[in-house]
Formats: structure tokens, C-alpha cells, sequence
């Protein structure tokens, strides 16, 4: 039967799912583990195949009836040799996954990291789907993405390309963990946005998204500056705004080196879209040499789910080549 199992590795959870042929997850079952982080190499993996056994068990499909398995990791990845390089939280160096994976469960694995599945899951499926260049990115906790051109992603020259949130948005800005400084994902991420609501929280700033919390910096979130903005506080439309200009710069520098027919935003950012969406394409309107329409800039609809749906694109397509 034409079944492909899904694998979801993230840094705190691990998701699974099955797919049939026909692009839909069976009974839409996602069941979610904890990644076992910083547990140690061998403790992550039996997690994974822990929860690659027991969504089969869920869905009531036999490992018989899987004709492969497709997934997401964490880069830096070898998605050609199935290796993942080097991620410290998982213990993992130089680590054959899809090897092991295939050991395991007796069918051909296929991986790659989350910003290309995510790009090939809009492309393919999702609200740039038929486009023949996209480029996308999902702004939560940091700023990944990934890029499709000519309908297929493109990885670069060593596999690194798709690095969306270190495009450098202010050379003279914050250190990133990259080397460089200024990177977008410093200024426009979800914990870029907590980290200036604390600092204002420390400056004595008055807002209505800070009485909720009753001015405790361990509770904002993108949350509480919504509703502020809903209700017209002033720091929370100004703050969303800038927002807007931040992501805007980045936009214009993806349009301004790849001209993509489409590019889709996704993430946990993508519900404050309301406040700071003028401002953005204000923001692309001026720093792009090209006029960008409306419509080729969209919001994921597949969301959290982005990163499942490429990894099953990633294994059929690679089994049915
Ligand atoms: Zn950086």
C-alpha cells in the first residue's frame, strides 16, 4: 500500500504522522514526544523511533504498508548521504540518521532540514503552490526558510543556502550567534520582540499589553501586544509597526536577489499580520528596485503543520522518481 511515515524532529518535540498516496495525514493523527534534548545521542534517536512506532500503532497501518519515511531534522545536514553534521542539543555529530533509521524500520529514508521542507511544502501543496519560485520563511522563536527555484530547492553550492535570518539587516547592530551582527532574525524573530518588550518593561514603559501581564517580563509574548493593539494602545500598534519595517527590509532583500513569484511568511507571527502588514509592504515598496505586487506575498495556511507536509513531498516524490 502506498503509505509513507513522517518524523518531525524538532528541539523540544517530535512529531510523527502517515501519509497515504494521496497527500492527506491517516485519521489526522500528529502524535508528539518530547525530543529527550540534551539526553544524549542514542536517547534522541530511540525517542524518534519511538514515535515512528507509535503513530503505526495509532493509525492502524503496518510497517508493511510503509514504502518509506521521510524527515525533518536539524541542520547542518548531509540531506544526500541522510548525515546530520553537527547539532550539539541532540548529541548529534556526524550522525547517519537516515541509515539508522532504515536499519530500523526496513524502508528507504529521505531528510532535509525544516526551512527547505517548509519551502517545498508551499510550493507543492500550500498557497504558492504551482509557483515556479518561492521562497519562504517562518518567523517564531528564530527566522528559517528555505527556497524553491524552478520547482525544485535550492540548497546552494555546499548546502547551506536558505539562511534567511542572517541576512544583516544593520552591520553595526547586535552580535548573532553567527559571527555577523545585526542579523534579521536579532530584530524581527518572536524572541527578538520578547526580548525589546523586557527591556521596555525596564525602561518604566506604560502599555496597555504590560498591565495584563501586570508588567512581569517572564509573561510576554506576541500574545498580549495583539490584544493590546486591538484595543488601540499606542505602544503595541507602534511596536507592531516597526515590526513591519523590520521584516520588510528582509522581504525586499529576498526580492532584490531572487525575484521569486511567490513568498510566503508563516509562523507564530503571522496572526499579528493585521498590525503589521501596511507597514511591511510600505517598507518593500521602498527598498525594492522592482515593483512587488500584493499577491505574490503570502501567509501559510499549512502553518505548524509546514514542516510534515514537506517531509512527505520530500519521500514520495524521491520514491516515485
Ligand atoms: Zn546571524
Amino acid at each position: 500500500m502506498d503509505h509513507y511515515l513522517i518524523l518531525d524532529i524538532g528541539g523540544t518535540k517530535t512529531t510523527a504522522a502517515v501519509f497515504s498516496g494521496n497527500g492527506e495525514p491517516v485519521k489526522d493523527l500528529f502524535p508528539v514526544l518530547p525530543s529527550k534534548t540534551y539526553e544524549g545521542c542514542d536517547a534522541v534517536f530511540a525517542n524518534t523511533v519511538e514515535a515512528g512506532r507509535r503513530v503505526l500503532k495509532e493509525s492502524g497501518v503496518d510497517i508493511k504498508d510503509i514504502r518509506g519515511i521521510g524527515v525533518a531534522a536539524p541542520g547542518p545536514l548531509d540531506h544526500e548521504k541522510g548525515v546530520i553534521i553537527n547539532v550539539p542539543l541532540m548529541g548529534w555529530k556526524d550522525f547517519p540518521l537516515g541509515q539508522k533509521l532504515e536499519k530500523e524500520f526496513g524502508v528507504p529514508v529521505k531528510l532535509d532540514n525544516d526551512g527547505n521542507l517548509g519551502a517545498l511544502a508551499e510550493q507543492r501543496l500550500g498557497v504558492a503552490k504551482g509557483a515556479g519560485s518561492v521562497v519562504y520563511m517562518t518567523v517564531s522563536t528564530g527566522c528559517g526558510g528555505g527556497i524553491v527555484l524552478n520547482g525544485e530547492v535550492y540548497r546552494g553550492f555546499s548546502g547551506s543556502a536558505g539562511e534567511l535570518g542572517h541576512i544583516t539587516i544593520d552591520m553595526n547592530g547586535i552580535p548573532c550567534n553567527c559571527g555577523s551582527n545585526g542579523c534579521l532574525e536579532l530584530y524581527a524573530s518572536g524572541t527578538a520582540m520578547n526580548t525589546r518588550m523586557r527591556r521596555d518593561i525596564d525602561k518604566g514603559v506604560r502599555s496597555l499589553a504590560f498591565e495584563e501581564i501586570g508588567y512581569d517580563k517572564e509573561k510576554v509574548s506576541g500574545k498580549i501586544l495583539g490584544r493590546a493593539a486591538e484595543a488601540g494602545d499606542q505602544y503595541a500598534l507602534s511596536f507592531l509597526r516597526e515590526e513591519g519595517r523590520y521584516l520588510g527590509v528582509g522581504l525586499a532583500n529576498y526580492f532584490n536577489l531572487l525575484d521569486p513569484e511567490v513568498f510566503v511568511l508563516g509562523g507564530g507571527i503571522t496572526h499579528l499580520r493585521k498590525w503589521f502588514y501596511d507597514e511591511m509592504m510600505r517598507t518593500i515598496e521602498r527598498c525594492t528596485v522592482s515593483p512587488v505586487s500584493p499577491d505574490r506575498i503570502r501567509f501559510s495556511e499549512l502553518n505548524d503543520k509546514v514542516v510534515v507536509y514537506g517531509a512527505y513531498c520530500l519521500i514520495k516524490e524521491a520514491l516515485n522518481a
